[in-house]
């Protein structure tokens, strides 16, 4: 299995068969494990191997296919799947954090991240600096010898600027802090990231992993000692388990994820290309594009540019004309599903921050995010086209 590509392990990897050999994964949708005798049960709560389940919020054969398959695919020793996104990120950073503890973070975050960062931490006593992810004297200057945690998410949410994860991992390491990345917007197609120093991976699963807007979910990747010494007793104590019912969608999404990612990137690299030679916009922002300011390091990092783009429309009020004479594109704040979707994040999904903070953050009135699903692509440039064209 080592020597497999991503794909085939997307297909294979981690899977359980019953003594029914079944050829699709069989979800379990148990809470509980039966013990043949008492003294089996006392072992089993002592020391439990690999295939031995005590209870679903510890551990079940579905969502250890799921936690495996994801694993193998990263390049990672081990993952724990548990509710959410946000459950992920929460876990991978409160399970390793104590106070008097210093983080460094980007401050390009998705807003629950921000949350967990500025408001969960530090009311528990860590200490927390802030700094433009992209310029890496300001990571040097952050990080200090007591530093224990670095976090930032590869690709921003949603002005789309890429951070240099070799290179913010080796001034980590050398204070021996660890490196825990958000890697939504890389997708585990795009990612190399524990080959290029991160030392935790965790995806909202809700994202490109199910791909079709169906359940939330999430995952911690990263070495078995971190995993299962550090964030499993946490996770399975505090309850944000992954359910075997999700955990046997997120497997079934996993079979197909590289064919959709790979073909909503191309499309969005089509469209993000048409829309800049078309000039109608004020700007188009795609990490694929030649004048996007980390082009080299985002072809270097991911190798393609990803699902996502943001254009600007010029104002607020030209924004929703565009949203709102859209056709095909439907307009929510999921991404990386199979359906296309614009988002206004300066109304949404970033209302909660100051004017200050979006305009430091580059969240401008005029910013749409797309994000660009399984459709035609002609389809769906027509359908922006059609939008820019009545401004
Ligand atoms: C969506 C998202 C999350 C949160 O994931 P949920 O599954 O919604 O909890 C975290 N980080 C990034 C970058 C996201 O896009």
């Amino acid at each position: 299995m080592k020597t497999w590509k991503k794909r085939t392990k997307a297909v294979h990897a981690g899977i359980r068969r019953s003594q029914y050999n079944e050829v699709s994964e069989a979800i379990y949708l148990t809470q509980g494990f039966v013990y043949d005798t008492a003294e089996a049960a006392e072992a089993r709560f002592i020391q439990s191997g690999d295939d031995e389940f005590i209870y679903a919020r510890y551990g079940n054969p579905t969502i250890a296919m799921f936690e495996d398959r994801i694993a193998a695919m990263e390049g990672a020793e081990d993952g724990f799947a548990t509710a959410s996104g946000m459950a992920a990120v929460s876990g991978a950073l409160t399970s390793m954090l104590r106070a008097g503890d210093h983080v460094v973070s980007a401050r390009a975050l998705f807003g629950s991240c921000l949350y967990i960062l500025e408001e969960v931490l530090t009311r528990f006593g860590v200490e927390v600096t802030f700094v433009d992810g992209t310029d890496l004297a300001a990571w040097e200057a952050a990080i200090r010898p007591d530093t224990k945690a670095v976090f930032f998410e590869s690709v921003s949410n949603p002005t789309l600027e890429v951070i240099d994860i070799a290179a913010v991992s080796k001034l980590a390491h050398a204070v021996g802090a660890v490196v825990i990345l958000d890697n939504v917007f890389a997708t585990p197609v795009f990612s190399d990231a524990i080959a290029q120093g991160a030392n935790v991976v965790v995806y909202s699963a809700t994202k490109h992993i199910d791909g079709q807007g169906r359940a939330l979910g999430g995952i911690i990747l990263g070495t078995k000692e971190f995993i299962r010494g550090t964030v499993e007793p946490y996770m399975k104590h505090t309850g944000g388990s992954m359910s075997p019912f999700t955990a046997w969608m997120m497997l079934k999404g996993l079979e197909t994820i590289e064919l959709r990612v790979r073909a909503q990137a191309e499309t969005a690299s089509m469209i993000a290309t048409a829309l800049e030679s078309d000039g109608q916009l004020t700007q188009v922002i795609y990490p694929g594009l030649e004048t996007h300011p980390q082009h080299a390091l985002t072809k270097a990092q991911m190798g393609a540019g990803g699902t996502v783009l943001s254009i600007d429309a010029g104002s607020q009020a030209a924004a929703f004309k565009l949203l709102n004479a859209l056709e095909i594109i439907t307009i929510s704040n999921n991404l990386g599903d199979a359906k296309s979707i614009a988002t206004h994040p300066a109304t949404t999904t970033h209302q909660r921050l100051s004017e200050e903070t979006r305009a430091a953050l580059g969240i401008t009135p005029g910013l749409v995010r797309l994000s660009i699903g399984l459709e035609d692509p002609d389809d769906l440039l027509a359908d922006l086209r059609a939008a820019i064209a009545g401004l």
